[in-house]
């Protein structure tokens, strides 16, 4: 098992769940970034209490952390199932809606480039578990996946506190965004259309 980094290394990686974060909207990750007014999302700490229920279950490792200087990625895997000597990441998700997203794969792709890091081995399927319909689906990680992980993490080290994103262009989005309070699509898209040109907000008002 690979020792933690040191900080100078943690600003060199990207954390798994920034993949998920950014794909959701890169301008509620740089909120998160660079701002840190932001609350806990009500999801996130729901979520955290259901994972500890589960930890303690037998025959499956839990919450390992892993980091690959390679990938520029860094995480902890809540939890791995093995069997037959095959590792298989899995990503819990709350997710009232009973389904899950794209970002929520892009994050499970991380988690297993991590783990096949560690392992110097393919792991090209993971599982992601919906609490609220107590179904796992596996996912097969593609070669597109794995391209998708390298160009948001390039995207985000590329990031700078002077260059904010723009408003996401599913406004649908905004509505459970905890960054709303400051983002403000609705009150710029109207006050000041042309700061919402080009995004999904424009047509929203
Ligand atoms: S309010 Fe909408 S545009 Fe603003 S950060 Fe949240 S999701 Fe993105």
């Amino acid at each position: 098992m690979k020792s933690p980094p040191t900080v100078g290394q943690r600003d060199e990686l990207v954390h798994v769940s920034a993949l998920n974060e950014f794909v959701y909207c890169p301008r509620r990750f740089y909120y998160q970034r660079y701002h840190d007014e932001i609350g806990t999302p009500y999801e996130l700490v729901d979520g955290r209490s259901k994972h500890q229920n589960q930890s303690s279950r037998g025959g499956w490792i839990t919450e390992r952390y892993f980091r690959a200087d390679e990938l520029k990625l860094h995480g902890k895997i809540d939890l791995i199932e093995s069997g037959d000597e095959v590792f298989t990441p899995v990503e819990r998700k709350r997710s009232e809606s009973g389904q899950y997203y794209p970002s929520d794969e892009v994050q499970l792709t991380g988690y297993c480039m991590l783990l096949e890091a560690a392992l110097n081995e393919p792991v090209n399927v993971g599982y992601i578990y919906l609490y609220s319909t107590d179904t796992r689906h596996a996912i097969r990680i593609t070669k597109q996946h794995r391209e998708t992980v390298h160009k948001i993490v390039s995207k985000i080290l590329e990031m700078t506190v002077d260059n904010q994103p723009p408003f996401t262009d599913n406004p649908k989005k905004c509505e459970a965004c905890s960054a709303r309070e400051y983002c403000m699509p609705e009150e710029t898209a109207r006050l000041e259309p042309e700061k919402a040109a080009g995004t999904g907000w424009e047509d929203q008002i």
